[in-house]
């Protein structure tokens, strides 16, 4: 699974210091290096970067998509095996770690039918496309969707747009209750698993969820094969999980799926729906939505198929939806492969990608796995070369992501003592190429990492540096009125991906980034290789843009003298975030009760010990002083631990981190400030308060973890 990017990526930001390094001097310097060490630091980096290559992307590509790979198969086993062989052929120690988890897949295809005055059976198939030889393989799954519940209902049908708590609103206002009907919604606009939960709180008996034209199909372009857009018998898998209540092995909230671990029933699993859950394509979506009588859409309901669009809900347009799923614990495979430190052993440098696909799994996620391999593929040839980094450097294959982060969580479950002593970071990549757009998400501290490497990747298509095309994109994208944006956006976590574990579960500093265009195929049997090699990325050079990127990441994290970590941006993010709340709560009537003194104070705090320990890095690097780099560094790493709180939050334990978390109505996308943005849409400021004490606490405690750098210990 992938966010699907917002491409308005702009923010005007007016604190960035100015240009303070010339041209030249910029081409040498890497932050957090010695004018010394960043001379050899460049030299390793541009022997690393020169070894990703598009033959071989393409080839991992080829192989990694020949069949299709769901979690738990043997397929899925195989790229496995490829995965952990091939790094090892390039010199690196792997291998697989296996978690039972519970999964399933449709015992067989499920049974959907239309009832008006007669009984038209509905197909939840997709068909192959002339052109794409793998569209017609044997094994492609019949769509369904990963943890829906089995069951056979029949009832009137209801359109409910994208299935949101707005949308069942104008359903009421319109007079149409969905109580014991079939509720049919469009993808889009938030994560399906809150389409599921939302339906199954409004007392829908099934849910049908279609791809709208107007969102990834013909309204957005050419349809595969002619174009990469999403074509009428396509359908979009995927995973219902209620992942904002927590990710991983339903069975084993919190606990790694394991031996001797105790498991929950499935019925006392809380991240599971009870009601049956369909994708269908949107031929077939034409079929029943042209049919729904009732009341002419509300404001905003209308898609993109060719007439106007009814709610339904009258008792003369029924569906019949059937699911047989076949539950069980199955086995799944991470491939985790380690590069030990040579001076910080202890200290780890996490990369990540998930490696399990819905189909084929093209773009999301094996062009990611085939920059990981390039990503292995380089830094074996440095080992052997003499490079040794100064901390260890893990790169892991997820298995189960597609069902909800599952070996990503069970891993970081596993090893979380580990992890919170000894992560630096966790650097995830999942559908790493797309098209050529280059979009981040991350921590405010690793803006500036993030920047710089930019900075240092070519763009294959226009020859400047990734950085210049992504500035440029952004500036031509930027909101009218927005004079003053000086850098590309870099967004914030949410969920959907692997890093969620990492960050909001442990604490550990995150980044997430990929390049992205025209995708209309998520999640479909077209993500294949031939609509790569066709659409998203035919050179394959940004296979290795992304390669290049992403180890040049890992090497300045793994390398640097003074961790390249600034929390000035963080303190100032925080701020915005703080002030767009506020906003909301002035606009509910809600800011009086609130105590703004104390966040403001806090942030005040926080802003100055982040812009004191900067300056005493800086200087730390430039002296060498190693005694100190270790207590700045120790403190940088774990500044980020402190905004998670142990209690969690609100409902829901597993998710700790205060400041960054999906939202639970917000899907993928992330909601800052969590808690207290969530009392304030409800509009409780008992809560509001309590969330935002426990803010300002979280706050405090980074604040003087940095400050715990400056303590003398001599
Ligand atoms: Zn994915």
């Amino acid at each position: 699974m992938k966010t699907i990017l917002v491409l308005f990526l702009l923010v005007s930001i007016t604190l960035s210091a100015p240009l303070l390094f010339t041209k030249a001097f910029a081409q040498t310097a890497i932050d957090g290096f010695s004018a010394e060490r960043a001379t050899a630091e460049r030299r390793w980096e541009e022997q690393f970067r020169a070894i990703p290559d598009p033959k071989s992307a393409r080839e991992h590509l080829r192989r990694l998509t020949i069949e299709p790979h769901i979690a738990g198969t043997k397929e899925d086993y195989n790229t496995a095996v490829y995965v952990r062989d091939q790094l090892r052929s390039y010199g690196l120690s792997a291998d697989l770690k296996e978690y039972e988890v519970w999964l399933n897949y449709p015992n067989a295809p499920t049974v959907l039918e239309l009832i008006t005055t007669r009984r038209q059976p509905l197909s939840v198939k997709e068909a192959p496309v002339p052109g794409d030889p793998s569209s017609s393989h044997p094994k492609i799954s019949p769509l369904f969707n990963g943890y829906s519940a089995s069951g056979d209902v029949t009832g009137p049908v209801v359109y409910a747009n994208y299935g949101l708590p707005n949308d069942y609103e104008d359903l009421k206002k319109a007079g149409v209750d969905v109580k014991g009907k079939i509720v049919i919604v469009r993808y889009g606009n938030s994560f399906r698993g809150v389409k599921a939960k939302v339906a199954e709180q409004n007392g829908a008996i099934g849910c049908i969820i279609y791809s709208d034209p107007e969102d990834d199909g013909y309204m957005q372009g050419d349809v595969f094969p002619k174009g990469p857009w999403r074509p009428v018998a396509s359908g979009q898998r995927g995973s219902v999980q209620f992942l904002f209540d927590y990710p991983g092995d339903p069975l084993t909230p919190g606990k790694p799926a394991i031996a001797g671990t105790p498991r929950l029933k499935p019925e006392e699993a809380t991240d599971l729906t009870r009601i049956p859950v369909q994708p269908i394509a949107y031929d077939v979506a034409r079929t029943i939505l042209s049919q729904l009588k009732g009341p002419l859409r509300p404001r905003g309901f209308q898609g993109g198929l060719p007439f106007a669009y009814h709610v339904g809900g009258t008792n003369d347009v029924k569906l019949r939806l059937k699911t047989d799923m076949d539950y069980k614990l199955r086995t799944i495979w991470n491939v985790v492969a380690r590069i030990d430190g040579n001076e910080e052993k202890d200290r780890w440098v996490v990369l990540g990608n998930h490696r399990d696909a819905w189909v084929f799994g093209a773009v999301d996620p094996n062009s990611g796995s085939s920059a990981m391999l390039e990503v292995g593929h380089g830094f074996g040839e440095l080992l052997k070369q003499g490079w040794k980094p100064r901390r260890t450097i893990i790169l892991c294959s997820w298995d189960a992501e597609e069902y909800g982060l599952i070996g990503s969580t069970e891993w970081a479950e596993e090893m979380a003592d580990e992890l919170r002593q000894k992560a630096v970071a966790y650097l995830n990549l999942d559908a790493a190429v797309s098209g050529p757009h280059f979009g981040a998400s991350s921590v405010p501290s690793l803006w500036k990492l993030m920047r710089g490497a930019t900075r240092d990747i070519k763009d294959p298509k226009t020859g400047k540096s990734v950085y210049q095309q992504w500035q440029d994109r952004s500036r031509e994208n930027r909101p009218e009125g927005d004079q003053d944006m000086r850098e590309a956006r870099i967004a914030s976590l949410g969920s959907g991906s692997d890093y969620t574990p990492f960050l909001q579960h442990l604490g550990i500093a995150s980044t997430d980034m990929g390049f992205n265009g025209d995708y209309g195929v998520y999640h479909s049997a077209y993500d294949s290789f031939y609509w790569m090699d066709h659409f998203g990325d035919p050179g394959f050079t940004y296979h290795v843009a992304a390669a290049q990127l992403w180890g040049t990441l890992a090497m300045r994290l793994a390398d640097a003298d003074g961790l390249p970590f600034d929390y000035t941006d963080y303190a100032h993010q925080i701020r915005e975030f703080f002030t767009e709340a506020m906003r909301l709560a002035r606009i509910r009537n809600l800011a009086s009760s609130l105590d703004d003194k104390a966040m403001t104070s806090a942030v005040d705090d926080f802003a100055r010990e982040a812009e004191r320990v900067e300056k005493d890095r800086q200087e730390a690097v430039r002296k060498g002083d190693r005694a100190e780099l270790t207590k700045i560094n120790d403190a940088l790493v774990q500044a980020e631990r402190q905004f998670i709180d142990a209690k969690g939050l609100r409902g829901r334990a597993w998710y700790k981190h205060q400041i960054y978390a999906p939202g639970i109505y917000t899907g993928y996308a992330a909601q800052p400030l969590t808690d207290f943005r969530q009392a304030i849409d409800d509009r409780n400021s008992a809560n509001a308060k309590e969330a935002l004490e426990r803010i300002v606490d979280s706050i405090k405690r980074v604040t003087r973890t940095l400050k715990s750098a400056a303590d003398k210990t001599d």
